[in-house]
């Protein structure tokens, strides 16, 4: 059982996003977008506190007008997480932003057009201590490179991320991170392996419009799963057709998964099994949706039968074990006298959850914003 990640991180610059830190060993951030239109100041601030409230460590939002630079400029004012604006030609928004307290800017310096406004943009970015995101994307490569390539290969995505990166190079601006998304996980993974290899800037991972958030769930597990065992990423997002909260949600899973972060409740449970003393699957879904709120990082298992409960349970913070009518529980491996009616699991489960994460907050002091 691994208690840490194996996985030996790629050494990378670090740069800021607002208090965030992105790259070098920080924490892997985890990140999503509004989809709300940025000039509904109330919707689009409800959003962000709802995204604050899971976790997220940096929301981008989309700035494609003035009358939405505006809007940020209201919208930032109500938020604590750092903000990324999105801008994708329009130069002088981007210095809109800047002035308004931006902490990143998602805009490649190759699409500004004139090299004086790639020039304001870049200088305004140093004056302010603005990092920059590049943000590549398989389905809106330029002309001469759709040509050259004919159809979006991992080259092609690098060739197109290069050109940006040494526009920023040769303005020896450094404060920047890079993305190269595509549908295809092959395609993206293949184009991140190759940057990695390019360049030692924090690197923003993504399988770009993956699918719903069932699909888009794996595809993008697999496809992040890839580059993050091999060390590759420093920030991430799950682009879901759903809810931004739960791009969020599952980001913060897949890092779980990997141990590259622990945060909040990591659930061991049964699959359907005809075996299972107690209803685990309707038990584990119901305690989920309970302890969301939640964020110290804790194993709990969650076990049908003797056949699997008591290996679990032993290198569990918590554990259950399902045996018929009352089931055993086990508290830091150790198995307790007391036994666990099966028709009120949920609600013995959740007491017991939340009375180990108060102990286990005060003994470790967590800061859970920096876990
Ligand atoms: S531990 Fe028991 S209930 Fe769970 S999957 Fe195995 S046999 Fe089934």
């Amino acid at each position: 059982m691994f208690k840490e990640s194996p996985i030996i991180r790629r050494i990378s610059r670090q740069i800021m996003v607002g208090n965030v830190p992105i790259g070098g060993n920080a924490p892997i951030a985890v990140q999503s977008m509004t989809n709300t239109l940025t000039t509904d100041v109330e919707a689009t601030v409800k959003q962000i506190k709802s995204l604050e409230a899971v976790g997220a460590d940096i929301v981008r939002v989309s700035v494609p007008t003035m009358d939405a630079a505006e809007a940020f400029k209201l919208i930032k004012q109500q938020v604590k997480v750092p903000l990324v604006a999105d801008i994708h030609f329009d130069y002088r928004i981007a210095l809109k932003v800047a002035e308004y307290g931006v902490d990143c800017l998602r805009i490649n310096p190759g699409n500004i057009g004139r090299e004086d406004r790639i020039k304001a943009v870049v200088s305004a970015a140093r004056d302010k201590n603005i990092p920059i995101r590049i943000g590549v994307n398989g389905g809106s490569l330029e002309k001469d490179i759709q040509e050259k390539y004919t159809e979006p290969t991992a080259e092609a995505l690098l060739e197109s991320a290069m050109r940006h990166v040494d526009i920023l190079d040769r303005l020896n601006f450094h404060d920047f991170k890079v993305s190269v998304k595509a549908s295809d996980v092959f395609l993206a993974v293949g184009a991140y392996r190759l940057l990695a290899k390019q360049i030692d800037n924090p690197l923003h991972l993504g399988i770009t419009e993956a699918g719903g958030l069932r699909s888009g769930s794996v595809k993008s597990s697999v496809g992040l799963g890839l580059l993050l065992s091999e060390g590759i990423g420093d920030t991430l997002r799950v682009s879901l057709a759903a809810d931004p909260v739960e791009e969020i949600k599952v980001g913060f899973d897949i890092l779980k998964s990997l141990k590259l972060r622990s945060r909040g409740i990591n659930f061991i449970a049964c699959p359907s099994c005809s075996r299972q003393e107690f209803d685990v699957i309707s038990t584990v879904n119901e305690l989920e949706q309970r302890v969301e709120d939640i964020l110290t990082p804790m194993d709990v298992s969650i076990i049908g039968c003797i056949v699997n409960g008591p290996g679990e349970a032993t290198v569990s913070d918590l554990g259950l074990t399902g045996s018929s009518k009352k089931s055993g529980f086990y508290l830091d491996g150790i198995r307790q006298r007391e036994r666990f009616d099966n028709n009120h699991l949920v609600d013995q489960l959740e007491q017991r959850i939340r009375a180990k994460a108060k102990l286990l907050d005060a003994k470790n002091k967590i800061d859970i914003k920096e876990v």
